[in-house]
């Protein structure tokens, strides 16, 4: 197996995966998105709520915003916590979220960063809108003043899957197609550049009388070159045992993070299951 990295950012990583099979490359995209544990939150108390937004379309808003905790494998599963899922400190985070719209008549958002954590190395990821509070005029027995919305809510965070639940899903994006391979019979070819029109992802062009790709990885193996080729001289295949990676990162962890837990998580299910396929053979022959 190989690996080559294309592209990394702390959100977004590209690469190459040479040598495995389809199987391998689809239970890595699956691990990475079902298996990576992270915090996310599950409970929301609403002690008050005058926005415009109801107190369940506020929960799923507060589910979906990643939170990053630098002692993520500090904390446990609920369901198997000492407290029994009770909740305590090696289970859960709180956050509460206090907010007003202005004094004067106007609005304001609410941010993700204005919730304040019990834990300080758990915090939301930054400058995520929450809701719009908005300051009206109204007038009461003919005098005006301003009526102000407000929020005040506690929410609890837990660790979780995406398989449980897509707010525990630590990627935004993750999928893989094969290597594409782009193949120019140049006797055939008399570079009339029709494909070269048609490619969507412009990475054909002519050169000295025949057709060159600029970069094969970028061809999304859509094959409307072949099919404007009256020459039948461009083929379009691709490697079975290649692939390339997009994977992005909702921020709850560098993205690399989330591709080596997913690797730690399969390499667990793997032993697992070796193990279990051993003591059943080890039964079978007692048996015998
Ligand atoms: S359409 Fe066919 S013949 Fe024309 S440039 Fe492309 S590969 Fe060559
Ligand atoms: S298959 Fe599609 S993207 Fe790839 S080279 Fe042909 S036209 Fe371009
Ligand atoms: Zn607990």
């Amino acid at each position: 197996m190989e690996v080559e990295i294309l592209e990394l950012t702390d959100l977004a990583m590209k690469f190459i995966l040479r040598g495995v099979k389809p199987y391998f490359a689809n239970a890595l995209r699956r691990a990475m998105m079902t298996e990576v544990p992270k915090l996310a939150i599950d409970e929301v108390n609403v002690y008050e709520n005058t926005s415009p937004l109801f107190d369940e379309i506020l929960a799923l808003r507060l589910a979906l915003i990643p939170l990053r905790a630098e002692n993520i494998d500090e904390f446990v599963f609920p369901e198997d916590c000492e407290c029994k899922g009770e909740g305590c400190g090696f289970c859960q985070v709180s956050f509460t979220l206090t907010a007003q719209s202005p004094e004067e008549v106007g609005q304001r958002v609410v941010y993700s960063n204005e919730l304040v954590s019990s834990d300080e190395r758990v915090r939301p990821y930054p400058n995520i809108p929450i809701v719009k509070l908005i300051s009206r005029e109204v007038r009461i027995d003919g005098i005006k003043t301003v009526s102000r919305q407000s929020l005040m809510i506690e929410a609890i965070a837990r660790l979780g899957v995406g398989k449980k639940h897509a707010k525990w899903q630590p990627v935004t994006a993750c999928g893989y197609k094969n290597m594409p391979i782009v193949e120019i019979d140049e006797e055939k070819c008399d570079a009339c550049g029709k494909c070269v029109e048609e490619c969507p992802k412009r990475i054909l062009e002519v050169s000295l009388g025949t057709v060159t790709v600029k970069d094969e990885k970028l061809c999304s193996l859509c094959k409307l070159c072949e099919s404007v080729c009256d020459r039948n001289a461009i083929k379009v295949l691709y490697d079975k045992q290649s692939f390339v990676f997009n994977v992005e990162s909702d921020g709850s962890y560098d993205v690399w993070e989330i591709v080596l837990r997913a690797v730690k998580a399969l390499k667990e299910k793997y032993m697992k299951l070796k193990t279990e396929i051993a003591e059943v053979a080890e039964r079978t022959k007692a048996l015998a």
